[in-house]
């Protein structure tokens, strides 16, 4: 039996060491140390043993079955870091492939634009004053002389959230909301840029949300010339040093005079489409900042005058990279916005 049990273990220790993988020496373990394997089976014939060979057996039996369990320990060990050394092998980095040119997206045609007219007005001393879009009817109306009843608020029909509060229908109530902080003390120089909202039918010209940047100056002695200079300086600016200005009588409730104003077209006067033959397009409204605005926000009308213009970005985008339809610039197609792309 002695012998027995030296021979299975000489050839358990053998074929552990030639277990070529993890599955191969499991089979060896519940071969060799489970219930039904050789050595179970040898110990089985104990009972013909005399009473002092039978611990000497059961000694042994453990001595076999302890040393094939350490081998098999020991081989799957080296087996497993044998696994993870092949895999790190198969997976090595080749750090001399090109890398993946990282995706970078561009701004947004409006964005530019946008940005394009805040640079050109911080560089001219004013600073930018933003306010919410969601907005009280007194600060997008009435305090622009606007009072409830008036027949210019039908032009500007809004989405209400209660009666007195709405989207804004323009970035007026900014200049309403700066005008109040500054407690009738002058200079007031700011551009107020944002988005703007009013009920309308969308087509290639009208959108329902669409951008505004509006433009308020109040200090003692400022003039109509002050406006007109300072909107052929941005006209000159945005679309080219050879381009001028004029200014058409109009109305607006919170400036008087008010003005519309038109920058000469890059047809040169002659007439083309984008001018509709006329030689002009009109860019914004102005004007003198309405004695009642003024007084309403707490400034002394006597002392202090103002102008205030207002322009759409989206029409002026439009003019610039020749895009025919408004609705592009809020409908998200990556295939359009990919255009204004810069490539440096
Ligand atoms: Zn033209």
């Amino acid at each position: 039996m002695e012998q027995q049990l030296k021979e299975l273990q000489t050839e358990a220790l053998a074929k552990v060491e030639a277990a070529a993988d993890l599955k191969q020496l499991n089979d060896i373990r519940v071969a060799y140390l489970g219930k039904k394997g050789p050595i179970t089976e040898v110990l089985k014939g104990m009972g013909k043993l005399s009473a002092e060979e039978r611990p000497k057996m059961g000694a042994l039996a453990n001595e076999v079955r302890a040393a094939v369990s350490a081998a098999i320990e020991g081989k799957q060990s080296a087996l497993e870091q044998q696994a993870i050394q092949a895999q790190l092998e198969k997976e090595t980095v080749d750090v001399t492939l090109p890398g993946r040119p990282a995706r970078a997206g561009n701004a947004h045609p409006l964005t530019k634009v946008v940005e394009e007219i805040e640079d050109l007005f911080i560089g001219m001393g004013y600073s930018i004053a933003e306010g919410p879009e969601v907005e009280m009817d007194y600060y997008n109306f009435e305090a622009l002389n606007l009072p409830k009843g008036h027949p210019a608020r039908d032009m500007q029909d809004s989405f209400y959230i209660t009666e007195d509060i709405l989207l804004r229908t323009h970035t007026s109530p900014v200049q309403a909301r700066t005008m109040e902080k500054h407690k009738g003390q002058g200079p007031v120089k700011i551009i107020c840029p944002g988005k703007v909202y009013r009920r309308d039918n969308d087509d290639a010209t009208h959108s329902h949300q669409f951008t505004q940047i509006e433009g308020l100056v109040v200090d003692e002695n400022i003039s109509m010339g002050d406006l007109k200079g300072t909107l052929e300086v941005f006209a000159k600016k945005l679309f080219g040093e050879d381009r001028e200005i004029r200014l058409r009588p109009s109305f607006f409730p919170f400036t008087e005079p008010s003005v519309e104003v038109d920058v000469s077209c890059m047809c040169g006067g002659k007439g083309c489409r984008i001018c509709k033959e006329t030689g002009w397009i009109e860019i914004l409204g102005a004007g003198m900042v309405h004695p009642n605005v003024l007084e309403m926000a707490g400034f002394d009308s006597q002392k202090y005058t103002g102008f205030a213009f207002g322009m759409g970005p989206d029409r002026i985008a439009m003019l610039k990279y020749g895009i025919d339809d408004i609705r592009h610039f809020y409908t998200d197609d990556i295939r359009f916005l990919k255009q204004f792309a810069e490539h440096e």
